[in-house]
């Protein structure tokens, strides 16, 4: 299939992309560089650097690579800063992906495959929490993936473009080409691994207070190659709708520090901060739907594998991408 990928010099995207280009598609990347990173794109690939504000490009792009699918990573993701720079949000995640949603309209495309984010959920009553879970987001960033979620629902009734939305919990782990580099860490586990290889002094534990038995904030990671193996099960023809993509186990901040400490075979020195504005304090995933109607089947589903995935990336890439 001709796969239109936005983000795809990006994290999640790079990985994607890769996964992709092994399964036999043709994969055109579309990227602005502002997040991604050229060499995270991979050579297989057609490259278009472009920004999704603008929409003449993005109409003709999508049209020029003969798009059937379009999968659409690109997007701002960092939930502190969405609550001290909305607009921000609003303006990439909302605005820009529109110009992409019309793209796919226009050209006939047949399947859209949108990363949304259990960031939908806000403060979910009960965990694991499954796709009926109320939407309340707490912070922009989830608002705005939310508002994507609705364009989507109303462009597949009047234009009948098929989509599939995936509410990611966290994601994390590397291929051993492909993995996390983002110009101005906030995660957890890289901000971690950089203490381990030397680069930081301490880790951060942003809320010690939280009603969870360790006081800190409770996540499901999952591995980038799953979370890929997903949107490859989203192209067949017939699959739609919204599911989520986690393993359904939680791990505290404290837990993921000590599986970085054990896998790295280094002490991590951490400091105890107050709580990071717009945090839930426990998203886990239940995520049967994924594998009952899509046949997914994740491969690397323990936090250890996941960390040592990252930590191999890290010790091979010390200054990431170096650009
Ligand atoms: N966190 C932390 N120290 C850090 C980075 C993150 O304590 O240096 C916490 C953060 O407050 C959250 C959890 O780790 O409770 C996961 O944060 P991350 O930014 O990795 O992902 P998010 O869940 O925000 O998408």
């Amino acid at each position: 299939m001709n796969v239109f990928v936005t983000g795809g010099a990006g994290y999640i995207g790079s990985a994607c992309v890769e996964e992709l280009l092994n399964a036999g598609h043709m994969v055109t990347v579309f990227d602005n560089l502002t997040e991604g990173h050229r060499a995270a794109i991979d050579p297989r690939a057609t490259f278009i650097q472009g920004c999704l504000s603008d929409r003449d490009l993005v109409i003709k792009s999508v049209g020029q690579a003969k798009t059937e699918a379009v999968i659409h990573f690109a997007a701002s993701a960092l939930v502190g800063e969405s609550m001290t720079n909305p607009a921000k949000y609003f303006r990439n995640n909302v605005a820009n992906g529109l110009n992409l949603l019309e793209a796919a309209k226009e050209n006939g495309v047949r399947k859209f495959v949108f990363s949304s984010t259990c960031a939908t959920y806000g403060l979910p009553e009960r965990v694991p929490m499954d796709e009926s879970t109320p939407q309340k987001p707490v912070n922009p960033y989830g608002e705005s993936k939310l508002i994507f979620e609705k364009m989507l629902l109303w462009f597949e009734q009047s234009h009948g473009l098929e989509f599939v939305a995936f509410r990611y919990f966290n994601a994390a782990g590397a291929t051993p080409r492909f993995g996390e580099d983002h110009r101005i860490e906030t995660h957890l586990i890289p901000n971690v691994l950089k203490v381990a290889l030397g680069q930081k002094e301490q880790c951060d534990i942003f809320g010690t207070d939280y009603p969870t038995p360790d006081g800190t904030c409770i996540r499901d990671y999952i591995h980038i190659l799953d979370l890929a193996q997903a949107h490859i099960l989203a192209l067949q023809p017939g699959k739609r709708g919204f599911f989520n993509l986690g393993n359904g186990e939680g791990y505290s901040v404290r837990e993921v520090i000590d599986t970085c400490a054990r896998v790295s075979g280094k002490a991590i020195k951490t400091v105890e901060k107050p709580r990071r504005a717009g945090d839930p304090p426990r998203l886990v995933a239940a995520a049967a739907k994924a594998k009952t109607e899509l046949g997914w089947n994740p491969q690397y589903p323990k936090l250890e594998q996941i960390v040592a995935s990252a930590w191999a990336w890290h010790v091979k890439h010390p200054s990431g991408y170096g650009d």
